[in-house]
């Protein structure tokens, strides 16, 4: 599905009615700050030009009318006043959890005819549930004329995602794809939601930011994602603070000893490192990206990366093979970046170089027998809005 015009078209024969608008919200990729959004600290990601576009028309009867373009299967149909957290419902369950979200809120929505198209690729860490929820939740805003800024639709989105398909995730997706703009990435406090437009105009500075979707997905993830998130609550909880982020980074030496002294598990002390060094490190590349020097973030994505393999030990031998590998072929930079164990690795370029060190990469895979990887730029893009009629 390519144009908006040919969403129209199919919504319109699907549904039997013309959509009332189109709405688009992207993927995104995080540029530094990994594993600390539930810690209550820093990120910065920025959005995708891969984007979920939903066309939508309202209904009063209650009925809710779901349908991807992406996958096989019909429309699905719920009620929305029967809508039950859980209770599967599969890729619909991210929309449905939205409306669900939205009704708890005290909102009333009566119903929708929904189509979903999505470039964002699924499953490789670039956030497609969440650029489903957030097209989804600014159509329904808009529609229903429901006055939410762009930080709570972000919310919402959250909720659905919490609560109803049930999955633990941070906030930071959700921003992302709800506030991010063109040119940008999105310095986002997780404890406030308070937000700043860092500029990051890589084409100006002759750079790229590469992506590189390794198609693996380990299994390991979802328990180990509980694991690092206990143990890091456990280590905030003996250091007598509320989150981690709590802890300054001049304080983290004296604060791994303690916790060493206090028997804490030799786990805990590497997450709370990792935690503690990554949320500074969103602080340096800030201040480095303010400063217009963007070729000295890419030393701070290597520690990044040297940090989340080591001492979070949340990476994967195809991952550290794009950052060895791009390094070795003249890369500035390059860090795993989203959840780990699989998924997408980013690698900071200069523009002359993108081509040889995405090549280097890809015969590195070859070599050691992995799939061939998808490697793209991340043009730094804009955040949800609606796409037709144009305003
Ligand atoms: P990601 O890292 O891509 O967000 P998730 O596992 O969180 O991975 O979400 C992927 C899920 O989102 C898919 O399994 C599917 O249920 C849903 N999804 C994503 N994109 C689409 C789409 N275009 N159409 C239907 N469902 C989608
Ligand atoms: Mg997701």
């Amino acid at each position: 599905m390519t144009d908006n015009a040919e969403l129209t078209a199919s919504f319109t024969e699907l549904y039997g009615t013309a959509p009332e608008g189109i709405w688009a919200a992207p993927g995104r990729v995080n540029l530094i700050g990994e594993y600390t959004d539930f810690n209550g600290g820093f990120v910065m990601p920025l959005a995708l030009p891969h984007h979920a576009r939903a066309a939508v028309a309202r209904r009063t009867d209650g009925q809710l009318r779901l349908h991807s373009t992406d996958v096989p299967g019909g429309v699905v149909s719920l009620r929305v006043d029967e809508l039950t957290p859980h209770s599967g419902h599969g890729w619909a369950a991210y929309p449905a959890g939205v409306v669900w979200a939205l009704r708890e809120a005290g909102h009333a929505v009566t119903g929708a005819d929904i189509q979903l198209t999505s470039t964002v690729p699924v499953g490789a860490g670039l956030s497609s549930s969440a650029a489903l929820e957030v097209v989804t939740a600014l159509a329904l805003n808009d529609l229903f004329e429901l006055g939410l800024s762009a930080p709570e639709v972000a919310v919402l989105g959250q909720r659905a995602e919490n609560d109803f398909v049930g999955v633990p995730c941070g906030i930071m997706d959700q921003m992302a794809s709800a506030c991010c703009t063109e040119g940008h990435a999105l310095y986002l406090d997780t404890r406030d939601l308070t937000q700043r437009q860092v500029p990051f105009d890589l084409a100006a500075h002759g750079l790229q930011l590469l992506v590189v979707d390794t198609r693996v997905k380990h299994a390991l993830g979802d328990g180990a994602y509980a694991e690092r998130r206990a143990g890091c609550e456990a280590g905030a909880r003996a250091l007598g603070i509320d989150m981690l982020r709590d802890l300054p980074f001049e304080d983290l030496g004296t604060a791994l000893e303690t916790l060493a002294a206090a028997g804490e598990d030799e786990s805990v002390v590497r997450y709370v490192r990792h935690v503690v060094s990554d949320n500074h490190r969103v602080e340096q590349i800030i201040a480095l990206l303010d400063a217009g020097d963007v070729r000295a973030a890419g030393p701070v994505l290597n520690e990044g990366h040297a940090s989340l393999r080591d001492d979070l030990r949340v990476s994967c031998q195809e991952l550290d093979l794009v950052v060895s590998a791009a390094n070795a072929a003249g890369a500035l930079g390059a860090r795993m970046t989203g959840g780990g164990f699989g998924g997408s690795a980013i690698v900071l370029v200069e523009e002359a170089t993108a081509d040889t060190v995405a090549k280097a990469v890809t015969e590195a895979f070859s070599v050691a027998g992995h799939a061939t990887p998808g490697v793209f730029p991340a043009v730094p893009s804009a955040g949800g809005r609606r796409v037709a009629p144009a305003a």
